[in-house]
């Protein structure tokens, strides 16, 4: 057998075609090359081996010349959308090769080129993008003196950029990837330098990172690109942030490369500095569940999750960029408060509001799609019907005296023409395909009304070419047909040859009569012969004219569309508010915190079969600075320092908050220490992780900053944890940051740190014991609580009794003797309850236990009918005295 090549380089004397495809490839090296080949996509080598594995498609192989075999596996052509789709879900980047003239034009190969390549960070095609969520391409060009670092969703034409200097560039660099989670980071480093940057990223976020394109980046390009494609915009930026423009440059020129088209679609260049929105950190953001479930990375149990109520794909994505990048101004604050506000007392006019909303589709991405020359006549009509909800939201909006609401309706370019055009225009339902008719609608164009009456009335045609011809010669049997030959014609009998006029051309001649055409049938000929491709051709330049005129228009849909994404997100607000018992919060730019009956947005809608237990919270920079919390375990702890956290942050994106009253003073940073259990699985110790992210907190907190530190010091030995514990209390508490700090601790040693530092206060959560069972009471109280409850807790978890009565004799043991003396080994019987079912440990009185476990142990299951098996089950339970 010949043997197979799983790489390119080995093809050496390839057949003409593999030359073909070795020659494409070569400019594609780290994309897959979907190579088409009839009916199929086909994949060679490399590609194929990791295509056939990520696809579970079976690996063949294919003829490459010089006597050997190329690996290859392929997709049917109709199909390749899903499995491109799936390439690249898993990180893969495609490269789309389709045969560009027709086969059997020419002798020879068909002539191939890429025609689209699709990576993670610059899809457009719907399928294959989350609706609720952006996409970012992000550009990293990292110099001596400072990072450049842009964003871009390709669907919105808006580009973000910053600059980053100074000593912790690293870290704000990983915060700011953190907070748009890109798809794909392009890096200028190498890649050994970009793995190490991005370890920590890419360990967390699926994120694809492109390596080492310098040429992407280069400086005096980018500065004609951002000029030619930004203007004025470019003046935002000194000449010595030459990396800032360079980043951009790159995502300019990466689409451009990737979307084969000579526009980009850009129409705004956001400049945004350190201090803009409120700093939160990785873990944080993981932390504070803002976007999604710690455990299920699944959106439900989030934040957002609570306040998302959007209607449009537009909204949603505002929504979580507000969620995501809370404001650290009070103006911008107060001025979605105050549309929130709006909204909040007039539920009739947000309901209303919604049912237009919820006819409007994503004219974000739908019109990039027609920038980029992918859109449908579907895509087209979709961007025409949504448009037509436009001017009944903006007759509502009219009904609002809010100022900012005003100025959304002011804004808002109602684009009636373009609407009315692409109504007009448009079927119904358009075919997917816009090269096979369907899409222009009747009464548009007179040609393709035409064509088509043509098209399906052939004989009716010519039956009325007969009756006009018959009463112009006044030839009664006068015939008009067709046959395949001749084409049109028109019989007259031998008789009747004498009243033929002039025009009639002479065609065929038969026994008994003759045929003619005129000028007229010949052209009617070529027309309804034609008409079907003069139709499709047709269409498809229509088309073509109404998907223009959609691009030239894209700003202003996108501006519009950005102002209804503002509505439904401001809409979603309020009615979560009015419908969760949320206030508006009083925002400035004093440092104090102080909620009244504040409760845990998340938490709050699992608590169904309880109430749950609002509580206040006072902090400030002063005599309030530290909340010390002890408490049992799971007395709602964690719920309370998180609830403070997240009542600040959707105060500073504008939201209500769940409280009876809060006023926030504004927080610049939030940071949160929470149990990094979840993280064994990412290789560092957890106590390392836990340092980690506590020094990351010491080196960047500030004053106005708002920490929770939950059980720092855990992870290592009691003393060792304690002393670290109040170090780092202490620290935060100094003059070195001094910012507002919930702290939850075990050690209740920490405790005595109240009578030693001005501002930290002792608190606990209530909880109440009866016997041997605690009953939480989940208020926060003043003072501390030396009473840990954990074997009370131990027993809320199921832990069986008897390991609960041998841990209270152990604590009473140690209590009245010290924790330093040995303690006496357990008699058996009492060992006996740990729940291991040893027969030598059972006492006589568990008699009927042991006749179970013998009983057990006789069952052979391979032979047991189900029958048997409950019957078994039934016997067994009865000995039990069930
Ligand atoms: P801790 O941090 O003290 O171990 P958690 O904050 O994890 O405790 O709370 C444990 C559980 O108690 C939560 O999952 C929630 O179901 C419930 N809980 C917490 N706070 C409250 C509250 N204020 N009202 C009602 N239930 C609460």
């Amino acid at each position: 057998m010949d043997s197979v090549l799983n790489r390119a380089s080995e093809a050496v004397n390839a057949s003409p075609m593999m030359l073909q495809y070795l020659e494409i490839k070569k400019d594609y090296e780290d994309y897959i090359l979907f190579y088409r080949l009839g009916d199929f996509f086909e994949m060679f080598f490399e590609d194929a081996l990791i295509a056939s594995k990520q696809l579970e498609l079976t690996l063949t192989s294919r003829d490459c010349g010089d006597g050997k075999r190329a690996a290859m596996c392929g997709v049917p052509f109709h199909k390749s959308d899903l499995y491109i789709g799936k390439l690249v879900e898993k990180g893969y980047k495609v490269a789309v090769c389709e045969q560009t003239e027709l086969p059997g034009t020419k002798k020879g190969l068909v002539r191939r080129e890429i025609v689209r390549v699709v990576t993670p960070g610059t899809i457009t095609d719907g399928s294959l993008l989350k609706d609720r969520q952006n996409n970012y391409l992000a550009a990293v060009c990292r110099a001596n003196h400072g990072d450049g670092l842009a964003f871009a969703d390709i669907s919105t034409g808006q580009v973000s950029v910053t600059y980053l200097t100074g000593a912790n560039r690293e870290s704000r660099l990983l915060t700011e990837l953190g907070t748009y989670a890109p798809r794909e980071i392009l890096c200028n480093l190498s890649q050994k330098a970009t793995d190490e940057i991005f370890a920590s990223f890419t360990e967390r976020f699926d994120t694809m990172i492109t390596a080492g394109k310098t040429g992407l980046f280069d400086e005096a390009q980018a500065d004609l690109s951002v000029r030619e494609t930004f203007g004025n915009m470019r003046a935002a930026f000194a000449d010595d942030e030459a990396p800032a423009i360079a980043a951009v440059g790159a995502l300019l020129a990466y689409i451009r490369e990737t979307q084969m088209c000579a526009v980009t679609f850009a129409r705004e260049l956001v400049r945004y500095d350190d201090g803009q929105y409120m700093d939160i950190d990785l873990n944080t953001r993981r932390n504070l569940e803002l976007t999604e479930a710690m455990r299920t990375k699944e959106k439900k149990g989030s934040l957002l999750w609570v306040l998302d109520r959007t209607e449009t794909s537009m909204g949603a994505r505002m929504l979580r960029d507000w969620v995501t990048k809370p404001l650290v101004h009070p103006a911008p604050i107060l001025h979605r408060q105050a549309a929130v506000a709006a909204f909040f007392d007039n539920y009739l006019l947000r309901e209303e509001i919604q049912t237009h909303l919820a006819h409007i589709l994503d004219l974000e991405r739908l019109t990039a799609r027609a920038v980029y020359g992918t859109a449908n006549a579907k895509d087209l009509r979709a961007i025409g019907q949504s448009l037509t909800e436009i001017p009944s939201i903006r007759a509502l909006l009219m009904q609002s005296d809010c100022r900012e609401i005003m100025a959304i309706r002011d804004k808002m370019d109602p684009l009636t023409e373009l609407a009315d055009l692409l109504n007009r225009a448009l079927t119904d339902t358009p075919p997917l395909s816009v090269r096979e008719g369907g899409m222009i609608r009747e009464g548009y164009n007179a040609d393709i009304d035409y064509l088509r009456r043509i098209k399906d009335d052939g004989s009716g045609w010519m039956q009325s070419i007969e009756e006009q011809e018959k009463e112009l010669t006044g030839i009664k049997n006068l015939r008009v047909g067709f046959n395949k030959v001749f084409g049109y014609y028109i019989e007259i009998t031998n008789s009747n040859l004498n009243m033929v006029p002039d025009r009639y051309i002479r065609k065929q001649t038969l026994t008994n009569c003759e045929r003619f055409i005129t000028q007229e049938l010949k052209e009617m000929e070529s027309t309804i012969l034609g008409a079907q491709e003069k139709l499709c051709a047709l269409e498809y330049q229509l088309f073509e004219n109404l998907r223009l005129t959609v691009a030239s228009n894209a700003g202003k849909i996108q501006e519009t569309a950005s102002l209804l994404a503002e509505i439904d997100a401001y809409i979603s607000l309020a009615s979560v508010a009015a419908d969760n018992r949320y206030v508006r919060p009083e925002i400035d730019t004093d440092t104090c915190i102080d909620i009244k009956e504040g409760r845990h947005p998340v938490v709050e809608k699992f608590v169904t079969d309880s109430y749950f237990v609002p509580n206040d919270t006072l902090l400030d920079t002063d005599s309030r600075r530290v909340m010390l919390i002890t408490g049992p375990n799971m007395a709602g702890k964690s719920t309370y320092m998180r609830q403070v956290a997240l009542i600040a942050l959707m105060a500073q994106i504008g939201s209500f908050v769940p409280a009876a009253s809060a006023r926030i003073g504004i927080v610049d940073k939030l940071f949160t220490r929470v149990g990094a259990s979840d993280d064994l699985a990412s290789g560092q110790s957890t106590f390392m992780l836990e340092m980690t992210e506590v020094a990351y907190i010491l080196k960047n907190a500030t004053r106005r900053s708002l920490i929770v530190y939950d059980e720092v010091g855990r992870g290592t030995s009691t003393y060792d944890g304690m002393s670290i514990a109040r170090a780092v209390v202490e620290y935060t508490h100094s003059k070195k940051i001094g910012a507002k700090t919930l702290f939850a601790t075990h050690y209740h040693e920490m405790t005595v740190l109240e009578n030693e530092l001005e501002g930290v206060i002792n608190y606990h959560i209530a909880a109440k014991k009866r016997g041997d069972s605690i009953t939480f009471l989940r208020k926060i109280v003043r003072g501390a609580t030396d009473d840990s409850f954990g074997i009370e807790v131990s027993k809320l978890a199921g832990v069986p009794d008897s390991v609960v009565r041998r841990a209270h004799e152990i604590l009473q043991d140690i209590e009245a003797n010290g924790s330093q003396k040995p303690l006496p080994f357990p008699a058996n019987d009492s060992v006996s309850a740990l729940g291991i079912a040893d027969e030598a440990l059972l006492s006589e009185t568990d008699e009927s236990l042991r006749e179970v476990s013998e009983r057990i142990r006789a069952t052979d299951i391979n032979t047991l009918t189900p029958i048997e098996a409950l019957n078994l089950i039934y016997t067994l339970k009865k000995l039990i005295g069930d």
